[in-house]
């Protein structure tokens, strides 16, 4: 049985509350801190477990805490991102809804090692309900004297509140987060500077995602070389995995860094195997902002080797065979589903979510999009193939934010490794959106 750090008391009953929480351990990694560590020692701590960014970017966190500028009387801020909003991402969300508590308190602790007064968490626009739970939880917290001023006669104030988004999904790239907290239109800053320099009301700011925060707890609690103990080379610890699509038990799992993708897939402790008896056709390994791997490629790499959920081996082989652990959103594709049809509606999202700053981004997406509805309602022809490839092209590197990476990644690997089937509709036309479609790529 895996090791849990997150979700441990999940199934307890009332876990959601304050009282709960406590009586299970809750809020102990806030006494150690506050109580017994300088801010740096914490940082030390996190940077030592090897806690890297579970947003999808996998920036070390530690590293990006030790970055946070410090001048004289300026404030700082930490800022939660849980805009979660990927597709095929609902981890963040889960935690939140579930467990609150293991997010306010990881906020403490990371607002003290930041020598943070006031933190926000930015929660994406249509998680009212969980925007509810989190203001209860806040108000529970400030009630046990963990919030507010003077926290355990410390010395140590801060202040936490929740702000719902701005129900886009480019709120919750980093700097477009920033803009919109500040009450602005949700578009992305250039980088650098990073937010660390000059991020909320260009103070210096650092923005880490729920869980990452989340994870600060059991890192304080059990220390950083422990937490660095599970996992494999520079993938450490647990990681919340959103599972869905054609499996038998779609659901929210924390892992241990390091299974095997197989394992996660087709053992009754994970996924339970691929739905109604189909074959493996693809995955989405990391939400849709990363290429979509062949079922062969995605099980092991192309040296042979098991493929495993970790940073590195998922991303072995490059973009030619490999992909992205990114925001653990994992999505699984039978032998019946059409990797055009998929790969035109995950574009339709990006171009309507796209914010039109940047044109590649604003006009490749849709170009984009055009394209490969004509190709899926069979209109398309070989030459559409190759102007969606130099399109996707066009838009990779070309933007501010990563929205139009993420836009052109699906697109150019469904047709490096699905070509066959996106041929097969220029040529059987109409018939392509008729009936299912699947060709062998096991
Ligand atoms: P990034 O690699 O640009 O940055 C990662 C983090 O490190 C940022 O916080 C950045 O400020 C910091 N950083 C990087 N270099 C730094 C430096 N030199 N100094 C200080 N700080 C530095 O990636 P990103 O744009 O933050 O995120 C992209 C990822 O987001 C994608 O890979 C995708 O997987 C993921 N994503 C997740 C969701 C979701 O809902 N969870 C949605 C969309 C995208």
């Amino acid at each position: 049985m895996a090791r849990k750090l997150l979700l441990t008391h999940i199934n307890v009953p009332g876990i959601r509350t304050f009282d709960v929480y406590r009586q299970k351990g809750g809020y102990r990694a806030v006494e150690k801190a506050l109580k017994t560590l300088s801010p740096d020692d914490v940082v030390e701590e996190v940077k030592k477990s090897g806690l890297r960014g579970r947003g999808g970017a996998g920036f070390p966190t530690g590293m990006k805490w030790s970055f946070l500028a410090k001048p004289e009387g300026v404030p700082r801020y930490l800022v939660c991102n849980a805009d979660e909003s990927e597709p095929g991402t609902f981890k963040d969300r889960y935690l939140m809804t579930h467990i609150p508590h293991a997010l306010i308190e990881g906020m403490i602790v990371a607002s003290y090692a930041l020598g943070a007064n006031t933190s926000y968490i930015y929660v994406r626009g249509e998680m009212m309900p969980q925007v509810r739970i989190l203001e209860r939880a806040i108000a529970e917290a400030k009630q046990a004297g963990f919030l507010g001023k003077n926290i355990l006669a410390t010395g140590y104030d801060l202040e936490l509140y929740v702000q719902p988004g701005g129900g886009a999904y480019i709120c919750g790239e980093e700097t477009a987060l920033l803009e919109s907290l500040e009450g602005k239109r949700g578009n992305p800053r250039i980088k650098p500077p990073f937010p660390a320099v000059s991020g909320l009301y260009n103070c210096p700011t650092v923005v880490n995602n729920v869980e990452s925060i989340a994870a600060t707890v059991p890192i304080i609690n059990d220390g950083g070389e422990e937490y660095a103990k599970i996992g494999i080379e520079r993938s450490t610890g647990t990681k919340l995995i959103s599972a869905g699509g054609n499996l038998n038990k779609p659901g929210v799992y924390e892992i241990e860094l390091g299974l095997p993708v197989e394992e996660f897939i087709y053992s009754e402790e994970y996924c339970g195997g691929v739905a109604n008896g189909k074959r493996l056709k693809a995955v989405v390994a990391g939400g849709s902002s990363v290429p979509i791997l062949p079922a062969n490629l995605i099980l092991k790499t192309l040296k042979g080797e098991s493929r495993l959920m970790t940073y590195e081996s998922l991303a072995d082989g490059g973009f030619q065979s490999g992909t992205m652990l990114g925001s653990g959103g994992f999505i699984a594709f039978d032998e019946d589903q059409c990797i055009v049809r998929n790969t035109w509606n995950f574009t339709r999202f990006y171009h309507h979510e796209s914010c039109g700053q940047c044109s590649p981004c604003r006009e490749g997406t849709g170009w984009m999009e055009k394209v490969l509805h004509k190709i899926e309602h069979g209109h398309g022809t070989f030459s559409d193939i190759d102007l969606l490839v130099d399109v996707a092209k066009k838009i990779e590197g070309n933007t501010i934010c990563p929205l139009g990476d993420a836009a052109a990644w699906p697109v150019a690997s469904a047709i490096r490794h699905f070509r066959d089937e996106f041929e097969w509709h220029v040529t059987n036309g109409q018939e392509a959106q008729t009936r299912n479609y699947g060709l062998a790529h096991y």
